[in-house]
């Protein structure tokens, strides 16, 4: 590793007013640690954010706020959550190990970077670590990679698990800019495309802080699932996940959201097939073809035709799981 400099703000201000053009801010140090020692990021300074921003679950006029150093297995057993959002829980249980869960912060998940082999590989051609240089992954290793919304600069996919879920239920990213002002982003507008600009994972302004993530009460506690199709039970990033949720009357679909995992550089939402499910009867004959639609046009790379079928009963069986959750 190189050397940098460290230091520790006790308040956002403090640590906005630290950032510098290459100064990064460290919460849990899970993904931007590992980055460090592959020379990936390069930091002269970092800014340790764990005691600037607030850790807890706390209940608002719409529902909850989960801060940004919220850590992923305090999240994931608090009882609020578990009460109204009990999918966060379920998408964060799903993901990494408890050691990780235990330093993964809430911010750091949403910024974490894609799991490409090619980008941890600093002697092969990659886009999104070096612009202009290449995809190795296009025609190369891309069992992971995108099946939707890529593009011919980046076929990566976002890693995330809670995010998954914080897409199905529609979150809201509040962050703190440099000037020290809070700005709210629809979790559907925080993540990126690859598009011309694979560099990019986000909508983050630059040198901004996520405060934390909003969450609006609804009628989806009830009856959701979240299910991870990946190659070892712990440890491993999805190869496809589905978020599922289910607003029922008796039988009846009321709304219906689903979303998922290892198919997008960012998370991915079914709107068609969620707007199929609506006022039908919840049963498997309408399940299937709500899968069947959202399969519809998707086109995988070289390595990963195998991941429509994966999808298309990943989504049957998170929906066929609302129902007994
Ligand atoms: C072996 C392994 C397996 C894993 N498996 C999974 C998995 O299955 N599913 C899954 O979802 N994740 C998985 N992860 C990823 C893990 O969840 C993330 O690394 C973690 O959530 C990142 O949080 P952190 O607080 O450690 O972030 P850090 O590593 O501290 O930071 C990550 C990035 O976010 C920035 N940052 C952090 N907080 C803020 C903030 N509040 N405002 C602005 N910038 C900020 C940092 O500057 C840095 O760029 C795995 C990680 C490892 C190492
Ligand atoms: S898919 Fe994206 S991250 Fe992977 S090699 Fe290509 S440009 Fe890099």
């Amino acid at each position: 590793m190189r050397p940098f400099l460290f230091s520790k703000s006790t308040a956002a201000n403090q640590a906005l007013a630290k950032k510098k053009s290459n100064t990064q801010f460290i919460a849990g140090g899970t993904n931007l640690v590992d980055l460090m020692k592959k020379h990936i990021a390069n930091p002269d300074s970092l800014v340790d954010i764990s005691s600037a921003l607030p850790n807890k679950a706390e209940k608002t006029a719409k529902g909850l706020s989960i801060g940004a150093m919220m850590r992923n297995s305090a999240t994931a057993t608090d009882p609020n959550v578990l009460a109204k959002f009990p999918l966060v829980a379920k998408a964060i249980l799903a993901g990494a190990s408890p050691q990780i869960r235990n330093m993964a912060s809430a911010g750091g998940n949403l910024l974490q970077r894609t799991r490409c082999p090619y980008f941890y590989d600093v002697t092969t051609p990659c886009n999104k670590r070096q612009p202009g240089s290449g995809c190795s992954a296009i025609g190369g290793e891309n069992r992971m990679s995108a099946i939707v919304g890529y593009s011919e600069q980046c076929i990566a996919v976002h890693p995330s698990d809670l995010c998954v879920a914080l897409a199905a239920l529609d979150a809201t990213v509040k962050v703190m800019d440099q000037s020290g002002k809070m700005q709210n982003i629809a979790f559907k507008d925080f993540h990126r495309l690859p598009d011309q600009h694979p560099e990019r994972d986000n909508n983050l302004p630059a040198g901004a802080l996520i405060h934390s993530i909003e969450l609006a009460d609804n009628n989806f506690a009830k009856h959701c699932s979240y299910v991870k199709v990946r190659d070892r039970d712990s440890y491993a990033f999805a190869l496809i996940s589905v978020a599922a949720a289910l607003n029922l009357t008796g039988n009846r679909i009321v709304d219906a959201r689903l979303a998922s995992g290892g198919v997008a550089h960012k998370p991915w939402r079914w709107l068609a097939a969620e707007q199929f499910l609506k006022g039908k009867e919840a049963n498997a004959a309408n399940f299937e073809a709500a899968a069947s639609i959202a399969i519809k046009g998707l086109k995988p790379q070289t390595h990963n035709a195998f991941k429509i079928p994966m999808l298309k009963g990943a989504i049957e069986t998170a929906l066929q799981q609302c129902l007994n959750p």
